[in-house]
């Protein structure tokens, strides 16, 4: 069915002129339709929509988009497609045929996926919809973020080798390329506004600096010179910093710095703001003021440009108008060409018109005349317009490649940034292979790049035919702008192609000779000479030289790839690197480089070049002659060599001889040694750094490799003694070679020279191995690149195991980072990986056993410090195996044919002298012209060259024979007896085991006969042993020693024993006695601790305990800490030692006061449960618990804040006043900010007398007032306290007793408050209190600047500031959050928990109690919370904290009832305190009886069944054994005020009324519902309400503990739950939940009470019925804080934010999107559009938001690189994100890409800290370890 009509695209025809639209209309029927009808109509309207408003002395513009895009656009839209423009696209939509590719553009920060798999290059990259729909997403993926500019490769069948659609675009794939919308007349219709849109935005976009006066042909709009229509406009670049123009503005603009902040931030967005709108000489005034200012250079970074001015320029109002329309316009323009193939048909064939303004060569050329956002916009419209089709695409890349050297050299002199120039577009187009090898051959693309290069680069350092980049130290931004160049080529090789065209190999060629005479150039630059007398004045510059390197190092081994696949290539490129290196003059070819002499050892004579390493230059860089090396390893596969080749180079005159070949690597060579040698001392660092890099990983693949390889090709074509001759001679080594040597150099003194001669010797050897062992390269023998990798590998992981990401560090980056799955397949074979264990570990590789054996010690890409590493743990594990302790050399692959010559050098007679003579030197007593070092290479040296003679792959080889010309078996033997090499003698006798493997293999004849070395062996034993048998031997002989000693020794004291006892017999036998009848109690306590004798001490005390009874035994096993049965008080011991001076210190009320340094924070950790405390913030105490004087603290104190403030003066930041100054516990350096005093028990501080006694012979609790008494008083107290003019008299505790009717006495109630005299303290102990008080008030008005009365609303108390209420809610607060932070931990009360929270909890609830006594009276405070609790005024159950409540009232009530100085009630464990606790846990009880919802827990039961877990009424057999008065009660109860009940009750009440209704009823019979309430709820609904009081009972057990040091009874358990019983028995309360609802006691009237409160009743209408206010309901257990739950896949999160907007501007997306974790909010973290104001500074989102959401700290996830930020006040630090890859690491930054899920593990990490309220702590530890920069932290 065809849905589509076709009426409506047809225009109709006109019936007036008046509109635009119609005059089109009719133009075009005339024929008369042109573009500029279009241009005109745009400029007459955009000025209509551009706006500014003067504010003060800025100005804001703005351009109504929506507006224009409906007056203007829509208008265009509706002519070109008809009269239903809408629906035209949305049937155009339907279609669906798009494009085949996606060519989504990518915003900055987006995320993008490559397939490591399946990508052809790095480059190729995915969206998030196509990878999402791709099948990529199932191989091995790599994310990363885009920087913004490049665009989704899905479709592009040269992106990818299979999978090379989503299947959006696969499904697009099908559909036909026409259109039933898009007729002939709308592409006709379209044509002209394409062309009229381009045309007005080229004209437009381009900045004019100096054109102000041109604007002026808008004067036929009616504007002249004098009206204030004209535009400042400031530009964007990269030399100015944001502060320099933020300067500029403020001091030449007068712009406030805020303003100033915006418009920097908006020049940096769109790359140009409107400073000023006025007169034109106004406006011309500020241009030219602006330019006038010089700009200080800053720091060091000297850039020329910086000097330069700001660009502005003076536009007319008009101008910019139809600027901001252009811009529009493009945008729009390109969204219209994504919808349809024919409008990109049509925009490219406008493009393509060589005459017009718009054509692409223009549009490329002008780009460098445009801002920012203005070329942003033409580059998206390129890629929409020519890359979505590939002919587009190759029309684009052709005239790309024609005006490359004209952008480039524009980008080079440009400054912006690389994204931001049209040459960003080369990766686009040199990427694809087909389009690039067409380049190469038809537009000689790759000749070009290198001759700009040549030209724009470096021509201007060529002296004397060599680079010399010398110190120009200001041209390296502008070099490395022109490395984007190298970077092109790169992509232009990237792919090489399997067969070449002609053509192509023309244009390939054309491109090497550009190479060429770059390379030319490159050898031997930066050359140096030895430095001799003095050192260097400056240090050369060297890193230009090294970057070029590294930037061309890919190009030149992608060269050498292309020709090794193509012979004609490789010849001809042979060819032409002979001819350069022919006609280079750099030491072969150096002015007298012909000059030879003749040297001679062992018999060989070779003619050597004279060029003293010493004084003549040398080079690290010799990028020809490692070419060559290059290109010479391919020769052999196409059937070429060097020979063949020779001939025909002859031919032509040129001549390279293996000697020239190897000259100058063997020069650079022999300085390296002379380097290690320290011969170059002078010449500085700069030749150190270079030396580094050069084998460093970024470069040796090109550099030290390559040499390596030189240096065997000349070994393979020159006779093997000519080769050594020629290596000892460059190495000043002749003479060492010469069996005379010793006998010369006995006339010369033991000096530095000759310590740097047996330096040189050893460093010759080591390259002589390094030649002949290293060959693990493709094409000097047998192996593949796979092998070479697989080589490098082992060597890495005999260091050390490595970690996946050192791993990928370590190893050289050979294809573009493609090399991935090449390198994770080697890996496999040649390691195990070993899981991370726990958070911090990264899981690692670990080589397989067997391969060990493959160790070569002198690895030539090994340092110093990884051989002597890797040696000793070879040593090690081979001792372990116990095998020969040595680092033998490893079996060598087979050479190719070409290199098999160079396994002569191992028998030829230089290397046998060597050898020999070194041997000799060793055995020779007097020899000095040796060193251990060189026995070892030797050795290596002879093992390779049996092992290569076992291998039998050389049938020359005849080193077996040749050996025993030298004796060198012989010699061997006598080494291994030679007591001076000691340390190597397993090494030789390695050797000779070999030595003889060789033997028996070679001349089984001669083994058998009775030859010298035969001799040897028969009489094995001479043989001296190994270091392994040799230290067993030792060892045993120790042993057998020791053993003996030991016997003796044991015997000598066992007769000492003896008489020692008979002489003390007695005082043994007493000892005995003494033990046994040790008492029972005190002994069982401290048993543990008695050492050696603990057993039998326990066993005795058991046996005395058990005498004693079990009764005796429950009490003391269950003691109770409150209420009549109280256990008393016992002293402790309280000794310390102060810190600070060392002294002891014991408490005692009129010592000197003690503090222990303490931390104080606000906190929200326990308030963040979304939907409850709403800006709620409490405060929290930590404390290490170290001990010492007030007095030493103080002096400590002032001086670390002076140090502070001078530290804050120092970094200039704004030491905020209010804050408690930061200090460290001097002790363990805990972060603190207050001190808490330290205070004796409190138990302590109260008389016998007035203790309460425990419950002896039960009749005390006569001695009393009882639990009714006590509410009466309080009662009581209430009213008087808040009866208006109420004098203090009035509630003295005599006057209120009397009126409050209570039976009893005075006396009773002394006892029962427990009434003692003040204590008398310490005068200063005052002040401690006070500093604490007044710290706690300085943080939470930091936080919370005018929360004062706010504190807690509902919850209890409200809380002032100065309020003492203050410290008693620290101390709940602190409690709670301890409580749920050991509930979170799994950890129970009787766990023993760590001293700072011991120590913390006991001092802070001590110093309350004290506190208390001295505290300011708030009497109308106490008042509000005694009516609260008592008489049901305020607030009800439901809404209160109750354990707050409870702390609040057992510190802030009695005291009030005192008004003479002399006594005080001190919170200690009274009876009072006791009946305080059970008012406040009736209270808890209520609450959790009336919000029990039992069809909830019926619910939640029926579920875990349904699991299959078993569930039982555990309260059921308890509930049945009740009497039924009281389970008649209970449901009386339930039914009257558990609020879920009333709720269904009312609602079915309201049910059965409406149905009566109808039903006519008359509604005076009235039915009640009654709510079933049974048994089994009963039970169900007691395990509630034993569970719900957990979290009560266990803050109530940790705060009385500290209150009266009565320690947790055994019985508690170890493990989570605590137990409800065991709690309630602890602190004196009644288990009996029975007890609770018998009517006889006053517990159920108090429960009445509670219960009865009006807001109960609201509650329950208000959920049912919906009227009254909700009652915000505080849940007895406090919701567990959490911390947000994260994507487990990294990606989903990224993507999650991956279309996020700043929340300040819905125009700009946020750059940093970073998630609060706390709270899962997103922000747009440090960046200029966001910084909102705190107190009166700007701080970032994040600072901000940490603020309140944290209570000024916050846990932060910057979301696109995967970092986790802590901030707290103004200071910050980065901790390792959950986020980790299947190596176990972290990706910071995402620089690695491994896909990334989260680890519980770590998450967890973070979530314990900030529960545990260790955020701060955890910062502060941070900072000081790291010596990073000052980051500004509140930017964030
Ligand atoms: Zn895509
Ligand atoms: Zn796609
Ligand atoms: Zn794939
Ligand atoms: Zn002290
Ligand atoms: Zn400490
Ligand atoms: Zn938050
Ligand atoms: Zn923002």
């Amino acid at each position: 069915m065809d849905l589509f009509d076709m009426d409506d695209v047809v225009g109709g025809p006109p019936d007036e002129c008046s509109t635009p639209l119609k005059e089109w209309r009719l133009k075009l029927q005339a024929g008369t339709l042109t573009r500029n009808d279009f241009i005109e109509f745009f400029k007459k309207e955009s000025p209509k929509y551009f706006d500014y408003q003067n504010e003060l002395d800025t100005v804001k513009c703005m351009f109504k988009e929506a507006l224009a895009k409906e007056e203007i656009i829509d208008v265009l839209v509706e002519f070109m497609l008809g009269d239903n423009p809408k629906s035209a696209l949305e049937k155009l939509r339907l279609e669906g045929n798009t494009a085949t590719v996606c060519g989504k553009v990518f915003k900055n920060g987006e995320p993008t996926y490559s397939c490591r798999e399946c990508g052809m290059d790095p480059t190729c990259v995915l969206c998030v919809n196509c990878f999402k729909r791709s099948a990529h997403r199932f191989h091995k993926y790599k994310m990363s973020t885009s920087g913004g500019g490049g665009c989704c490769d899905c479709g592009d069948n040269e992106a990818w080798k299979k999978d090379h659609y989503c299947h959006l675009h696969l499904d697009n794939r099908k559909n036909p390329l026409e259109s039933k919308i898009i007729t002939e007349a709308v592409l006709e219709r379209s044509e002209i506004c394409f062309s009229a849109i381009l045309s007005f935005c080229v004209n437009y976009l381009e900045i004019e600096p100096n054109a102000s006066l041109q604007c002026l042909d808008g004067e036929d709009m009616g504007l002249g010179l004098d009206g204030a229509n004209y535009c400042t406009v400031l530009y964007n670049d990269e030399s100015h910093t944001f502060d320099q123009v933020i300067q500029t503005l403020t001091k030449i603009a007068k712009c406030r710095h805020k303003e100033a902040m915006e418009i920097v931030a908006a020049i940096d967005r769109e790359g140009r703001a409107v400073v000023k709108c006025d007169t034109f000489k106004s406006c011309n005034d500020l241009k030219t003021a602006i330019e006038n200012q010089m700009i200080p250079a800053t720091g060091l970074l000297a850039n020329p440009r910086n000097r330069e001015s700001l660009r502005t320029s003076v536009l007319h109002i008009n101008s910019v108008a139809c600027q901001q329309f252009a811009l529009q316009l493009l945008s729009w323009f390109q969204e219209f060409l994504v919808r349809h193939y024919l409008f990109r048909k049509t925009f490219s064939e406008l493009v393509q018109r060589k005459q017009e303004s718009f054509c692409i060569r223009h549009i490329l050329e002008y780009d460098v005349k445009l801002w920012k956002t203005a070329r942003t916009c033409w580059h998206r419209l390129l890629i929409s317009g020519m890359l979505m089709e590939y002919d587009n695409k190759m029309v684009l890349a052709q005239e790309f490649s024609r005006r490359y050297a004209t952008i480039v050299e524009d980008f080079i002199n440009d400054d912006h940034d690389h994204a931001f120039s049209i040459v960003s577009l080369s990766v686009q187009l040199f990427t694809v292979p087909s389009i690039a090898h067409r380049l190469i051959a038809m537009e000689g693309i790759f000749d070009k790049l290198l001759h700009t290069f040549y030209y724009v680069a470096i021509e201007k350092f060529i002296l004397n035919r060599t680079l010399h980049f010398s110190k120009n130290i200001a041209s390296l931004t502008f070099f490395k702008r022109a490395n984007y160049i190298l970077y092109d080529l790169r992509y232009l090789l990237s792919l090489k192609p399997d067969v070449l065209s002609s053509e192509l190999r023309t244009g390939f060629l054309e491109g090497c000779k550009a190479l060429m005479r770059v390379l030319n150039v490159m050898q031997g630059m930066e050359s140096i000479t030895r430095q001799t007398g003095q050192h260097m004045d400056y240090e050369p510059e060297w890193e230009c030289a090294f970057n070029l390197h590294i930037k061309l190092a890919t190009t030149i081994s992608q060269v050498i790839e292309w020709a090794s696949t193509d012979k004609m290539l490789l010849h001809k490129l042979y060819k032409m690197t002979v001819r350069a290196l022919v006609s280079n003059n750099f030491i072969v070819g150096a002015a007298g480089g012909d000059e030879v002499e003749a040297r001679s050892v062992a018999g060989h004579v070779a003619s050597c070049l004279v060029y003293d390493v010493l004084v003549r230059p040398v080079s690290i860089h010799l990028p020809l002659t490692r070419f060559y090396a290059g290109i010479y390893l391919h020769l052999e596969a196409h059937g070429l060599s060097y020979d063949s080749l020779v001939a025909e180079t002859e031919v032509l005159n040129i001549k390279l001889t293996p000697r020239e070949i190897i000259e100058p690597v063997l020069c650079t060579h022999a300085m390296i040694a002379q380097v290690a040698a320290g011969m170059w001392r002078r010449n500085g660092y700069s030749l150190l750094h270079q030396l580094y890099f050069y084998r460093n990983v970024r470069c040796r693949v090109e550099m030290l490799d390559r040499d390596i390889v030189c240096l065997q090709i000349g070994a393979s074509l020159m006779e093997s003694n000519e080769f050594l001759i020629h290596a000892l001679n460059k190495f000043n080594l002749i003479g060492w070679a010469q069996p005379n040597y010793e006998t010369l150099l006995a006339e010369s003194s033991v000096d530095e020279e000759f310590m740097r001669q047996l330096s040189m010797i050893d460093e010759f050897l080591e390259l002589l191995i390094v030649i002949i062992g290293e060959r693990w390269m493709p094409g000097v023998s047998l192996v593949s690149e796979e092998d070479r990798l697989r080589k490098e590998i082992i060597q890495l992981l005999c260091i050390k195991s490595y970690s996946h990401s050192e791993l990928s560090r370590a190893l050289p980056d050979t294809t573009g980072g493609n090399s991935d799955s090449v390198f994770e397949d080697v890996i496999n074979t040649v390691a195990t990986f070993k899981k991370p264990v726990g958070a911090d570990r990264k899981g690692v590789y670990v080589l397989k056993e067997s391969l060990y054996d493959e160790f070569n010690v002198y690895f030539y890409h090994y340092t110093k410090e990884d051989k002597s590493k890797a040696e000793e743990l070879q040593r090690e594990r081979r001792k372990s195996k116990k095998e020969l302790v040595c680092c033998p050399p490893p079996m060598l692959p087979q050479l190719t044919p070409a290199f098999t010559s160079m396994a002569n050098i191992l028998q030829c007679n230089v290397f046998l002298t060597i050898c020999t003579l070194t041997m000799d030197r060793a055995l020779d007593i007097r020899s000095r012209c040796f060193s251990e070092s060189h026995v070892q290479k030797i050795l290596h040296l002879l093992g390779f060259a049996i092992q290569e003679e076992l291998s039998e792959h050389y049938p020359f080889l005849s080193f077996y024979e040749r050996a025993q010309q030298y004796g060198i078996l012989d010699k061997l033997e006598e080494l291994a007896r030679c007591p001076r090499l000691e340390a190597h003698r397993d090494f030789v006798l390695w050797t000779i085991k070999r030595f003889k493997d060789m033997q028996a293999k070679q001349a089984p004849a001669a083994a058998a006969g009775p030859s010298g070395s035969q001799r040897q062996s028969m009489g094995g034993e001479e043989l001296p042993l190994t270091s392994e048998e040799q230290a067993r031997k030792e060892k045993e002989t120790r042993a057998k020693l020791a053993a003996e000693r030991r016997a003796k020794l044991m015997a000598q004291m066992k007769s000492a024993q003896n008489s020692f006892m008979k002489s003390n017999a007695e005082m043994f036998a007493n000892s005995d006695l003494e033990q046994s009848s040790g008492s029972g109690a005190s002994s069982y306590r401290t048993a543990p601790t008695m050492g050696g004798s603990a057993m039998e001490w326990e066993d005795i005390s058991d046996d005395s305990l058990e005498e004693q009874g079990a009764a005796a035994l429950a009490i003391k096993q269950n003691p109770a800490c409150l209420g009549p049965n109280r256990a008393p008080y016992q002293a402790q011991e309280n000794s310390f030692k102060c810190i600070l001076c060392f002294e002891n210190c014991s408490i005692n009320p009129d010592g000197p006061p003690l503090v222990s340094s303490a931390f104080v924070q606000t906190s929200r950790v326990i308030l963040t449960t979304p939907g409850h405390y709403d800006g709620k913030s409490g405060m929290h105490v930590s404390c290490c618990g170290h001990v010492m004087h007030y007095k030493c603290w103080q002096e400590y104190y002032s001086n670390e804040e002076s140090k502070e403030q001078r530290r804050h003066h120092r970094n200039r930041l704004a030491l905020s006043h209010g804050h408690n100054v930061e200090f460290h516990c001097p002790y363990c350096r805990a972060l603190s900010n207050i001190v808490l005093p330290v205070s004796e028990p409190l138990g302590g501080l109260i008389p016998g007398h007035a203790a309460v006694p425990p419950a002896v012979g039960g009749g005390s609790s006569e001695n009393y007032l009882p639990l009714d008494c006590f509410v009466e008083i309080m009662r009581t107290l209430a009213g008087e306290l808040a009866a208006p003019a109420a004098d203090s008299t009035m509630w003295q505790y005599p006057s209120v007793l009397r009126k409050s009717n209570v039976i009893g006495d005075v006396a009773q109630f002394e006892r029962s408050v427990q009434l003692i005299e003040k204590p008398q303290l310490h005068p200063t102990c005052t002040d401690v209190m006070s500093s604490f008080n007044k710290a706690l008030q300085n943080a939470m008005l930091s936080q919370q600047p005018n929360a004062a009365a706010e504190g807690g609303v509902g919850v209890g108390v409200g809380v002032e500031s100065d309020s003492p209420y203050l410290v008693f809610d620290t101390c709940s607060y602190t409690l709670e959050s301890l409580e749920i932070y050991m509930f979170t931990m799994r950890k129970p009360l009787k766990v023993e928990m760590p001293m700072r929270h011991q120590t913390c909890t006991t001092n802070l609830v001590r110093a309350c109690s004290l506190y208390s006594c001295w505290a300011p009276h708030r009497p109308e405070l106490a008042a509000k919370l005694l009516d609260t609790i008592f008489n049901q005024k305020g607030t009800s159950v439901l809404e209160w904290d109750c354990f707050r409540m409870l702390v609040q009232l057992n510190f802030g009530v009695l005291n009030l009832m005192l008004r003479e100085s002399e006594h005080a009630f001190l919170p200690s464990g009274s009876m009072f305190d006791f009946y305080m606790l059970q008012t406040m846990f009736l209270a808890n009880v209520t609450k959790a009886v009336i919000c029990f919802d039992v069809e909830k827990e019926l619910a939640k039961r029926r579920a875990k069944e349904e699991a299959g877990a078993q569930t039982e009424f555990s309260q059921l057999a308890y509930v049945e054994q009740l009497p039924s008065k009281i389970q008649e009660n209970m449901v009386a109860f339930y039914r009257s005020y558990n609020v879920p009940a009333r709720m269904r009750q009312l609602v079915q009440q309201k049910k059965l009324a409406e149905s009566e209704e109808k039903q006519n009823q008359s509604p005076n019979q009235e039915q009640t519902v009654v709510i079933p309430c049974e048994l089994q709820h009963l039970a169900l609904m007691l395990e509630h309400v034993r569970y719900q009081m957990g979290s009560f009972l266990r803050c109530a057990c940790l705060f009385y503990r500290c209150m009266t040091d009565v320690e947790f009874p055994d019985t508690f358990p170890l493990e989570q739950p605590d137990r409800f019983d065991l709690m309630c028995q602890y602190l004196g309360l009644d288990a009996d939940m029975g007890v609770y609802f018998d009517m006889e006691t006053v517990f159920a009237t108090m429960m009445h009470n509670f219960a009865s409160h009006p807001h109960v009743l609201r509650q329950a209408e208000q959920c049912s019925l919906g009227y009254g206010d909700p009652v915000e309901v505080l849940p007895c257990l406090r919701p567990l804080p959490a911390l947000k739950k994260l994507f487990d896949d990294y990606s989903d999160l990224i993507n999650s934010v991956s279309d996020i907007f700043c929340p300040n501007n819905e125009r700009e997306e946020m750059k940093t999107p970073t998630m609060c974790l706390i709270c899962g909010e997103v922000l747009c973290g440090q960046s200029y559009c966001c910084q909102p104001e705190l107190g009166n500074m700007s701080v970032g989102a994040c600072t901000h938001h940490a603020h309140s959401c944290g209570a000024e700290v916050g846990i932060f996830l910057r979301i696109r690189d995967c970092q986790v930020v802590y901030l707290g006040r103004g200071k910050g630090c980065y901790v390792q994100p959950p986020y980790l890859d299947e190596y176990g690491e972290t990706d910071q930054g995402l620089r690695r890409g491994n896909p990334l899920r989260l680890s519980q593990y770590a998450y967890r990490r973070i979530f314990m800290q900030w529960l545990g309220h260790k955020l701060h702590e955890e910062i502060a530890r941070l900072n000081d370890n790291a010596n990073v920069a000052v980051t500004q932290w509140h930017h964030m």
